[in-house]
């Protein structure tokens, strides 16, 4: 996979003749190339995007136009000079469940500039405004931005606000700069303060979680206001820049690297600050349109509408989402398989083959029998060609590859539908077993019985659910039991032997890895959370700070030890009584025991997994735990970090991988 496109795309597409018609509406690639141009004209060198793929081990997608960008705002000479502008292909997959509303997608192009010690924040505010109000010709009175309020140890960014104010009164707006729109509204206001929530930018998180020696700084947002979209108080009693009724939405985000932290907690300005400038072209054509859903740009539209028609239904209601879902979906997954990715268990290809099986099973529930996924992939190829000359070359590739996976997926579903048409009654039990027999997802069932005249309470078949988890947490479930770990979302259910292997072996690594941290951080630590997929374990714990690399390396290494020791894993069934005095660990749970916190629920009797050195008895780690394990330790593989972060106050997320 090469991490950068060897076609100068950009060549192409600039050369062609304007396509602007003055009294309708820009669309994409017309936006796309006046940003190109427009920071071209202002000395920038236009560079191609990468591959959704990065050469980085420790990132599977590229989610920002920035994360290309990194090394050289970190210092390195970038061989194109110190100004440069992009249009970066992004994916992101932690946003795959929020896909459905009209403003999230998991693929999108992000517009994006770059000055690495060059200019700073006059220049960057005024281009953008400049920008906005004259080549996109956006009404000045929708527009409303952010600014950092400051905090203990960093001064509010006073110069960012009176610049904007500077820029609006340009334009003979009276900008009015406000505290707590959150809580209080907007109070007449354009410019808004927010914290290091918001408006702080650094790799590793706000200015106290931040390392010695690493930069960072503040961010200012730029919004667009709906004014058609009325607040849903739902979402707070007032409405306000980031509120998520969709009212306003945030058309790009202008960070301001300023700052470096010294040994001492405190920040100084950095010799050379950069600028990094990143915005959604799919929400800038929104915004342009004055229509707040971005399936409606000419990016998606016409699959909209092939999908309406395949479907025999509008886009409306409860199937506009299912339309969006395949939309976005089948995007991605063309962008994916072109940058190199294979539907597999593993990493990028997982994901990839999520992807594909959730588009199939919003199709079933649109009604759609038929494959169809090739037919829209098809159709997306000839939507991004100007951007994209190679993906026309790529089409027939992409479309066996659908083709393929569609047709495992359906085989699978259709199973289901049989074995549907033989109950008479459905209900939540039902529901469950068609989904833990079949895949079957309850969505589809709800359908089908909704079609029947019947309904089926979510409430019920989450019952049927739990109470399955909670067999599996005794121990006497066979093969998919234990921690709920492939049930707690719709899709991660281990498909086939080779995924529950997989899911087998991280499931014993988490448990190392929790006993690991433990050695490492202290008795401090308690799993708060878990939650295994074929491709990685996520485990959250109770611990105040962030862990230093130091820290995971030393982690990784202890349990990569007892990995290469080949220590026995051993299961024992006793009661819950006599499983606390061995010192196991159990899951705790808020509402638990006690409102301090205690074991969650578990049942009369329970397993305990032990994983210890046969030869000396020394015991590694003891847990409460359902199960599957692997036998012998040396069976997981090498186990690595691939990202650590804050999950909630007090608590951290680490995610693992094992590999062969
Ligand atoms: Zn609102
Ligand atoms: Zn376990």
């Amino acid at each position: 996979m090469s991490n950068t496109s060897s076609t100068p795309a950009w060549v192409l597409f600039l050369d062609k003749p304007e396509k602007i018609c003055l009294n309708g509406n820009m669309n994409s690639s017309d936006i796309r190339r006046r940003f190109l141009e427009f920071f071209k004209s202002r000395g920038h060198a236009i560079v191609p995007s990468s591959s959704l793929v990065p050469n980085d081990p420790t990132t599977l997608f590229t989610s920002a136009g920035m994360q290309p960008m990194v090394p050289y705002l970190l210092g390195k000479k970038h061989p194109s000079g110190l100004r440069i502008v992009n249009s970066q292909r992004c994916f992101r997959s932690q946003d795959i469940e929020e896909v459905g509303d009209n403003r999230h997608d998991t693929f999108f192009e992000m517009l994006g500039n770059w000055s690495f010690g060059d200019y700073f924040k006059k220049e960057q505010l005024a281009w953008m405004f400049e920008f906005l109000t004259k080549e996109l010709g956006l009404d000045p009175y929708k527009l409303y931005v952010t600014v950092f309020c400051g905090n203990e140890i960093i001064p509010r960014d006073a110069e960012s606000m009176i610049l904007w104010k500077d820029l609006f009164k340009s334009v003979g707006i009276e900008a009015k700069d406000v505290e707590d729109s959150e809580a209080k509204g907007m109070q007449g206001g354009r410019i808004f303060y927010y914290g290091e929530k918001k408006n702080w930018w650094s790799r590793e998180g706000s200015p106290k979680d931040m390392s010695v020696g690493e930069p960072g700084g503040p961010d200012s947002e730029m919004f667009y206001e709906f004014s058609d979209v009325v607040h849903n108080p739902t979402y707070g009693p007032y409405c306000h820049v980031n509120c998520d009724c969709g009212r306003y939405m945030e058309i790009g985000n202008n960070v301001f690297m300023e700052y470096i932290k010294n040994v001492d907690g405190s920040f100084s300005q950095l010799p050379a600050k950069n600028v990094d400038f990143g915005g959604g072209l799919e929400r800038m054509v929104a915004a342009t349109r004055n229509d707040p859903d971005i399936f409606n740009t000419d990016l998606s539209r016409p699959l909209i509408e092939f999908i309406e028609k395949t479907a025999e239904k509008k886009y409306e209601g409860a199937d506009a989402r299912s339309m969006r879902i395949i939309v976005d979906h089948v995007k991605a997954a063309t962008m994916l398989i072109a940058d190199g990715v294979l539907p597999s268990n593993k990493t990028q290809g997982y994901i990839l083959r999520r992807l594909i099986r959730r588009a199939v099973r919003f199709g079933r529930i649109l009604g759609i029998q038929e494959h169809f996924m090739e037919q829209i992939s098809k159709r997306v190829s000839s939507l991004y060609r100007d951007v994209y000359p190679e993906l026309p070359q790529k089409t027939d590739h992409i479309a066996m590859v659908l083709r393929d996976e569609e047709t495992k997926f359906s085989a699978t579903i259709s199973r289901g539908l049989k074995e549907i048409e033989k109950l008479t009654e459905l209900d939540g039990t039902s529901a469950f077993r068609l989904y833990e027999s079949y895949g079957f997802p309850f969505e589809l069932t709800e359908e089908i019985a909704r079609e029947r005249g019947q309904q089926i309470a979510y409430g019920e078949f989450k019952k049927a659910f739990e109470k399955h988890q909670e067999i599996s947490r005794a121990g006497t479930e066979k093969k998919f039991g234990g921690h709920g770990l492939l049930l707690d979302t719709g899709e991660l259910k281990a498909a086939n032997e080779e995924e529950l292997n997989t899911v087998t072996r991280l499931h014993t690594a988490t448990h190392l890895l929790q006993a690991a941290l433990r050695k490492v951080l202290g008795d401090e630590v308690r799993q708060m959370g878990s939650d295994i997929t074929a491709e990685r374990t996520r485990f959250d714990f109770s611990f105040e700070r962030k862990v230093t690399k130091e820290e995971l390396e030393q982690i990784e290494h202890i349990v990569n030890e007892v990995v290469q020791r080949d220590y026995t894993v051993e299961a024992k069934k006793m009661p819950y009584e006599e499983a606390i005095k061995t010192g196991a660990l159990y899951v705790f749970s808020a509402k638990g025991g006690s409102a301090s916190g205690g074991p969650k629920k578990y049942p009369e009797e329970v397993n305990v997994y032990s994983v210890y050195d046969l030869k000396s008895g020394e015991v590694f780690s003891r847990e409460f735990c359902g199960g599957p394990h692997v036998k012998r330790t040396g069976e997981i593989g090498h186990f690595r970090i691939i990202k650590e972060e804050s999950s909630s106050a007090g608590v951290r997320r680490i995610r693992g991988v094992v590999e062969n």
